[in-house]
């Protein structure tokens, strides 16, 4: 195209639809934006790169209530919020007892619960030789953000990439052949020591509430053992650079972006959701874990960049989630009320209750899931004689009197009020109309859901602790600025769109970012 009819098209407000060779999108599992600001003087790699020459949105959010790594995944490339993408937490994710994974027996994985369309999908409608490789530490990772499409998509499990029987068969030979090299086995015995020196982390390094208690100070060191070493391989920082190097090797197996089609390459990066969870958002760890990631983003982006040429490549950064800290650190930090909340001895005793009325229950009338109260057998119980709603009420009353504990609403109540109340309103985007969900449950900022079991600093809250997420555009067509506007995950999918020119499936949630075109 001539420079006087690119003048003249941007002139009369039309864009050459842009056609990169490859779009990447990286979600960072648990990556918090504020971690890109405090450790900003020592990013030197991927980050500082999209940071520097990216179109950078510092007002990012997952804008739904439960946010989680499987619904966040799910927003991203559909467009639409957990209410209408049915993905509603992990524990009604990915799991599919019909498609086992691959080399595993057990309950495997598929996209069955996701509904509707996703980009990859309106890509494939457009360009019908376009191809997709989604890779990621976690099945959910890989799978959901690609929707049903059936295209490459592979994730680690104790030591080896793999899919599911609902993506294919058989391991193809690259995967098999990347696998071979055995690289998480190998690393038995092997330390996570700090990357630089000991001076550039101000972070205190022995915390008693970290990772439960043990292994607190660097070095950290692998088990021994081969097999355990490769199962706690995933928690390290050298779990996301072996993802980039598998994401690499697909696409030149699949030879992405080299067939004269534009090929969708989704990679998410999950060892700082474990080490986060461990250590915390505070934490020498997690410090250690985001400046490693800027560096093996750095030579990935080099990569491709070398292979496709910067002018191709069109890459996309975001996350599924943030994170809370420590009720601990929390409460250090001035916010005295910060608890774990456990509610298992409340569901407990309503499920009592309600097995006392119905012969034969097994006490799971009602399930918590991550603030949501779901209930199965309605009309069972109602059958029985079982005043439903009153035994709802009674429980929305124990719930509201568990001290860490901010509100407790029934789904039906938040539909006609002000959606400004961003707490409202992510319970709005969180909520399908015929999930079963009879209650849902809003902590006080900086309380977390807890489990008598585990202390682990936690997500999962329609705060902006929790919801708020990196979003960075950066490519061929993408002007450098610093975008502070409202922007939400659900506007990168219709963003996308427009930028490749595709028509959604379907209505989306989101909009577009014109942002991008100032
Ligand atoms: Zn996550």
């Amino acid at each position: 195209m001539t420079r006087a009819l690119l003048s003249l098209l941007l002139a009369i407000g039309l864009r050459p639809a842009l056609r990169p060779r490859l779009v990447v999108v990286i979600t960072v599992d648990q990556l918090r934006p504020d971690y890109l600001e405090r450790y900003r003087a020592q990013l030197q790699g991927g980050f500082a790169v999209l940071l520097k020459g990216g179109a950078v949105f510092t007002n990012a959010y997952q804008d739904h209530a439960v946010t989680e790594t499987a619904p966040g995944h799910a927003t991203i490339l559909s467009g639409r919020v957990p209410a209408h993408t049915g993905i509603i937490s992990n524990v009604q994710g990915v799991q599919d007892s019909t498609v086992p994974l691959l080399g595993f027996s057990g309950v495997g994985a598929s996209p069955a619960r996701f509904r509707g369309t996703a980009l990859f999908d309106w890509l494939k409608t457009a360009e019908p030789a376009a191809r997709a490789l989604s890779v990621s530490g976690k099945d959910r990772g890989a799978i959901l953000p690609l929707g049903h499409a059936k295209q490459q998509v592979y994730w680690y499990r104790a030591g080896v990439f793999t899919t599911s029987h609902y993506y294919a068969d058989s391991l193809p030979p690259w995967v098999q052949a990347f696998n071979a090299q055995r690289v998480p086995f190998r690393a038995a015995g092997t330390q996570w020591t700090l990357l630089l020196p000991e001076r550039a982390y101000p972070e205190p390094d022995s915390v008693p509430y970290e990772n439960q208690g043990r292994d607190v100070t660097f070095p950290h060191r692998l088990p021994s053992d081969s097999a355990r070493a490769a199962v706690a391989f995933v928690a390290t920082p050298t779990m996301d650079s072996l993802t980039l190097a598998f994401a690499l090797e697909g696409t030149r197996a699949l030879r992405l972006g080299s067939r004269g089609a534009t090929d969708l390459l989704l990679v998410s990066l999950s060892t700082t959701d474990y080490v986060g969870h461990a250590f915390g958002p505070d934490s020498r760890e997690i410090h250690d874990q985001v400046v490693r990631l800027d560096r093996y983003l750095g030579r990935f982006l080099e990569q491709l960049a070398v292979r496709y040429g910067r002018d191709n490549v069109l890459v996309v950064l975001t996350a599924d989630h943030g994170v809370t800290p420590f009720p601990e650190r929390s409460r250090a930090l001035g916010h005295s009320s910060a608890v774990r909340v456990i509610p298992d001895g409340v569901i407990r005793s309503a499920n009592a209750v309600l097995d006392q009325r119905v012969a034969g229950g097994t006490g799971d009338w009602l399930v918590m899931e991550t603030g949501m109260v779901l209930l199965t057998g309605r009309a069972v119980l109602a059958a029985h004689g079982v005043n439903v709603d009153s035994v709802i009420a009674a429980l929305a009353a124990g719930l509201a009197a568990l001290p860490g504990v901010a509100r407790v609403d029934r789904p039906a109540d938040l539909a006609g009020q002000d959606t400004s109340d961003p707490v409202v309103r992510r319970w709005r985007h969180q909520v399908p109309p015929d999930a079963g969900v009879e209650l849902v449950v809003t902590l006080q900022p900086y309380s977390v859901w807890g489990s008598p079991s585990v202390a682990i600093a936690m997500h999962g809250q329609p705060t902006d602790l929790d919801a708020h997420v990196p979003l960075i555009f950066f490519g061929p067509g993408i002007r450098h600025a610093v975008h502070a506007s409202r922007v939400r995950s659900i506007d990168i999918a219709p963003t996308l769109a427009r930028l490749l020119d595709l028509t959604p499936g379907e209505p989306l949630d989101g909009r577009v970012l014109t942002e991008l075109w100032p």
